[in-house]
């Protein structure tokens, strides 16, 4: 790990990356266009293209997946009502993988093999499908193929959907404008933001040019080295990383002028959005996406995220499964994916809480909007070998242990200022306790990388505390919640 601000390098390009940009642009275009008539569309026109998608892919699941035609047996064939199609989780779908793939060349142990290689990170796999994984918070590892219709859509959506401000550069100026970007993530790993990033600069070798991606993992002295060296006017990040920026901004060690910012990953609190935005002076763009659908809506002026409900569909569900109406949060919501035929993600639970609004929104968007509840850990604040307090990334810890350890499972709870207790959960005591010490090993040697001083890091044997309603894990918990940043 380099001092001065390490980065990641980007792809060149080759003369197969430039058919393929050029045939993404056939498809984009097709797409935008598509997206441009629904946003023109009257409600019932809207409503009758979702419904045929909807009929479509579930048409598609029933002939082309083996999973699905298994799991809707008992539902009459040819019904196109959504709601009379049971559920699923990730662990059903990953535990029948190679039947869930609507393509028979698609083979859990190979992509295994494909996802656990970084130097193949936004490799078109097979030659035209993005491939990335992710943990998540429920523990079971997930590994999601997109086709290249999926990619152009979700490609138009950024395009069409989000405002860019009256500073910003619209998307497509972006390649013919001198805009620098940082995108400062989780690299290392094919994660869904790194691969699509990584995948648009192949495909578009200006792009690349104009693009750094900064490891959330160095110490925050060598970020922000890195990021005053590059000087990027379009910072991409995950909105716990933008507060520890704009902190970095405010006390003049951070020194941009960046036109816009763009957070994801994790939930934006109103309170963050403020004080990221003041930090900076600019506008904080934001989305909601998953690995299972990388738009699921568009932040606005107003600070509410629409639905992309031309291309998702969204259903709020309480803990017996049952819809919960616009106006209250769910305990879970399940998500059907009209994008991505290849591996078909229909009323899937995401296990994210929401709450529907349909009330108009003064930015004019009839689409209506979504709240995400609780989707982040906390930020821990320790002290550091100089004294100072260092701040660490959720996203950072959950990292180093998962890419190090394997272990997904995993509870980090701060006891004391400079204590920490680790719970790991894996089956048997004796696996347990392997794991847990070389999760300790990886996290005290971040922990030494990133300053902090003396820790008294423990292994508790207690299995990691779920949130009975949710079944989702807090994997990271400050000793108290930090307060909003302002
Ligand atoms: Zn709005």
């Amino acid at each position: 790990m380099g001092s001065g601000g390490e980065h990641e390098p980007t792809r060149a390009a080759n003369p197969w990356d430039w058919w393929r940009g050029t045939d993404e642009l056939w498809r984009w275009g097709a797409c935008v266009r598509e997206i441009w008539l629904d946003d023109l569309a009257d409600d019932a026109t809207r409503r009758a293209t979702r419904e045929r998608r909807v009929a479509e892919l579930l048409r598609h699941a029933r002939e082309d997946s083996k999973f699905y035609r298994s799991h809707y047996r008992k539902v009459p064939a040819g019904c196109t009502d959504l709601q009379a199609y049971p559920p699923v989780t990730r662990a059903q779908l990953m535990a029948h993988f190679d039947d869930w793939v609507a393509d028979p060349q698609l083979r859990r142990r190979e992509l295994e093999a494909f996802v656990r290689d970084p130097s193949r990170i936004a490799e078109p796999y097979l030659g035209k499908y993005s491939v990335w994984t992710s943990s998540g918070t429920t523990g079971v590892p997930g590994i999601y193929v997109q086709d290249p219709e999926a990619l152009a859509i979700y490609a138009a959506l950024l395009t069409m959907r989000f405002e860019f401000g009256p500073t910003a550069p619209e998307p497509w100026q972006v390649a013919a404008m001198p805009a620098r970007m940082a995108l400062v993530a989780a690299t290392g790993g094919h994660f869904a933001g790194v691969v699509w990033w990584q995948r648009q600069c192949r495909l578009h070798p200006v792009l690349a040019s104009q693009t750094q991606v900064f490891s959330i993992l160095q110490p925050l002295d060598a970020l922000v080295a890195g990021l005053n060296a590059w000087q990027p006017t379009f910072v991409a990040s995950y909105p716990t990383m933008l507060s520890l920026l704009a902190r970095e901004q405010c006390e003049g060690r951070l020194k941009l002028r960046p036109r816009s910012l763009w957070s994801g990953g994790e939930a934006l609190t109103a309170a963050d959005r403020a004080a990221i935005a003041d930090g900076f002076g600019c506008p904080v763009l934001e989305d909601y996406g998953a690995s299972e659908c990388m738009q699921i809506a568009f932040g606005c002026r107003h600070g509410r995220l629409h639905l992309n409900d031309d291309w998702v569909v969204l259903e709020p569900i309480d803990e017996s499964g049952r819809p919960v109406p616009p106006g209250r949060p769910s305990a879970s919501v399940l998500l059907t994916n009209l994008a991505n035929r290849v591996q078909p993600v229909i009323r899937y639970d995401l296990g994210d809480s929401v709450t529907i609004d349909r009330s108009p929104c003064p930015c004019g968007q009839r689409r209506p909007s979504v709240q995400v509840q609780g989707r982040r850990d906390d930020v821990l604040v320790l002290d550091g070998a100089a004294g100072t307090p260092v701040r660490l990334l959720p996203l950072a810890i959950e990292t180093v242990i998962e890419e190090e350890t394997g272990v997904h499972r995993f509870q980090l709870i701060q006891t004391a200022r400079n204590a920490l207790c680790l719970r790991v959960d894996a089956p048997g005591a004796r696996r347990r306790s392997v794991d847990g010490r070389r999760a300790v090993r990886a996290l005290a040697r971040f922990l030494k990388a990133q300053g902090v001083g003396p820790v008294d890091l423990k292994l508790d044997d207690c299995p990691p505390e779920v949130n009975p309603v949710s079944g989702k894990l807090r994997r990271v918990r400050a000793l108290r919640s930090p307060a909003p940043a302002r």
